[in-house]
């Protein structure tokens, strides 16, 4: 049974085997925090009853790391839990989370369990930063900082300085392959993760937006094989290889099915002058 665990003073992780979503409570004399919300309502009220049942006072805020809806559709069943609180995000994916609301995502319809997550209320963040935002939680302040492009246009990490402790989002994953989609931005993403390497130090708590908690290695990791990928695709771009030859030609460190979008964005976002016409 998924509970909060404290990985680090005052700073507790719920892991959920669906979509293995890491859930995370920062908690001050002032306040308690919750970082993402997971995928439905039925899910957030699994969260809810582990929040109750951990005691650590109420909730005073949300935050939300990007726009994907395991990470914010269950913001309502919170905020009808504890009134209206400030629900935190990137503008980026505050606007996307209003404009969209996530329901038409064509990937939802094969979902086995598309028909509750379809039914969700949905409540978009409602307060939104460009670059970054300290909350004061009384006795710690905590961080919330866009590094640039990653996972998508808009994903922010939450940093506890006292503690040590980073909340990755789903710029680093555990449980699989970070996720490159098509609103990713695979040739940005490595230089975004050394922004948040450089937070770091080698005894920080890594928790990515699924999977098992990490460190600054496996980040570090990581961040070579996006770094392999972005520079896979220039190589191979800048020779001339077209885009639908690249997933066949290149050598690349994880299996290329994964890697689809990657390539047709990669291409697309290179500038000009790194490209040349195929030659066949
Ligand atoms: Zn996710």
């Amino acid at each position: 049974m998924p509970d909060f665990n404290e990985v680090a003073p005052r700073v507790w992780v719920a892991h959920y085997d669906w979509m293995h979503v890491n859930i995370t409570l920062i908690g001050g004399s002032d306040g308690l925090v919750m970082v993402d919300t997971h995928g439905s309502e039925q899910q957030a009220r699994v969260v809810a009853d582990d929040v109750r049942r951990l005691g650590a006072g109420p909730l005073t805020a949300l935050i939300n790391t990007h726009n994907h809806w395991d990470h914010w559709f269950g913001n309502d069943v919170f905020l009808s839990e504890y009134g209206d609180l400030p629900v935190h995000a990137t503008e980026f994916a505050l606007d996307a989370m209003v404009a969209t609301g996530g329901r038409h995502d064509p990937h939802l319809a094969d979902h086995p369990r598309a028909d509750e997550i379809q039914a969700t209320t949905l409540r978009p963040a409602n307060r939104g930063f460009s670059s970054a935002v300290a909350i004061d939680l009384g006795d710690r302040v905590i961080e919330l900082i866009h590094p640039g492009r990653g996972h998508t246009a808009g994903d922010l990490v939450v940093r506890v300085p006292d503690a040590d402790v980073m909340v990755g989002g789903d710029l680093v994953e555990e449980s699989d392959k970070p996720f490159i989609g098509d609103d990713s931005f695979p040739l940005e993403w490595p230089l975004t993760l050394d922004l948040v390497l450089g937070l770091m130090t080698s005894s920080t708590v890594v928790v990515p937006g699924h999977g098992q908690i990490i460190d600054m290695d496996y980040v570090q990791d990581q961040r070579v094989e996006l770094g392999v990928i972005a520079e896979t695709i220039r190589d191979l771009a800048s020779r001339g290889v077209p885009a639908s030859q690249a997933l066949e030609q290149g050598e690349w460190p994880w299996d290329p099915e994964l890697l689809k979008s990657a390539v047709r964005l990669g291409y697309e976002h290179l500038p000009r002058a790194q490209k040349r016409l195929p030659l066949v």
